[in-house]
């Protein structure tokens, strides 16, 4: 269980998410990636082992500035150290991105069903289920989708997941794994831990088991 930053808002998502990533440190990882929404599309940048190198990856890229992010610090449980089982996981077209902290107790049925679905998964965690899972179910209701894929899913999580039609917005949920949101001026959080954005915000809100933030800029 490791380390989950999103952020929405008028900044750069990229240097908040990196630093918040870095301001979890502490607790230990084995790779590093993130998540950005960016005109066309969610763009995933992700590196195996320290957060400089996805520094490094993401200065090269010199991506055009997001809004919009989510981060993640991975410490494996399902599939070796890697680029591709590091976290944001995402389906088909990058339509959904994920990451997630906890284990997904019933993925492998789960994985099953949907290939035998036609649905092609490209790691070895329990996690892309849940991103592949989202894109079947999906809708064009965000909340409504996450609700039957909670139906579905079992284990533990914080999930943060950022979709293309809705670039403006994150979304979260979180059970037996911690997660907050974090609330500041005209920009929003959420953090798997405190500290992550302690240097933005005092003001914060301790998500329940199962309860969904649908977290805008404003709102
Ligand atoms: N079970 C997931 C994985 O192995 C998440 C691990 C974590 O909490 O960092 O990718």
């Amino acid at each position: 269980m490791c380390g989950i930053v999103g952020y929405v808002g008028k900044r750069n998502a990229q240097d908040v998410l990196l630093d918040g990533l870095e301001k979890l440190e502490y607790r230990g990882y084995d790779s590093a990636g993130v998540a950005l929404a960016l005109d066309g599309g969610i763009c995933v940048v992700k590196s195996k082992g320290r957060l400089t190198a996805l520094r490094e990856k993401l200065a090269a890229q010199q991506l055009a500035q997001s809004f919009c992010g989510i981060g993640h610090t991975r410490w494996a449980t399902h599939g070796e150290p890697s680029v591709v089982n590091a976290h944001p996981h995402y389906s088909r077209d990058q339509k959904i991105a994920v990451v997630h902290n906890g284990i997904i107790e019933n993925y492998i049925p789960l994985k099953e069903e949907l290939q035998a679905n036609g649905v092609v998964f490209r790691s070895e965690t329990d996690t892309e289920v849940v991103a592949q899972l989202f894109d079947y179910l999906y809708d064009g209701d965000l909340v409504g989708t996450l609700i039957k894929v909670l139906h579905r899913i079992r284990g533990s999580y914080a999930l943060g997941i950022l979709c293309t039609d809705y670039p403006d917005t994150l979304l979260a949920v979180r059970k037996d794994s911690p997660m907050i949101v974090g609330l500041g001026e005209h920009e929003n959080y959420i953090a798997s831990d405190i500290p992550a954005v302690l240097d933005h915000t005092r003001k914060y809100y301790l998500l329940g088991d199962n309860e969904i933030a649908l977290i805008k800029a404003d709102s």
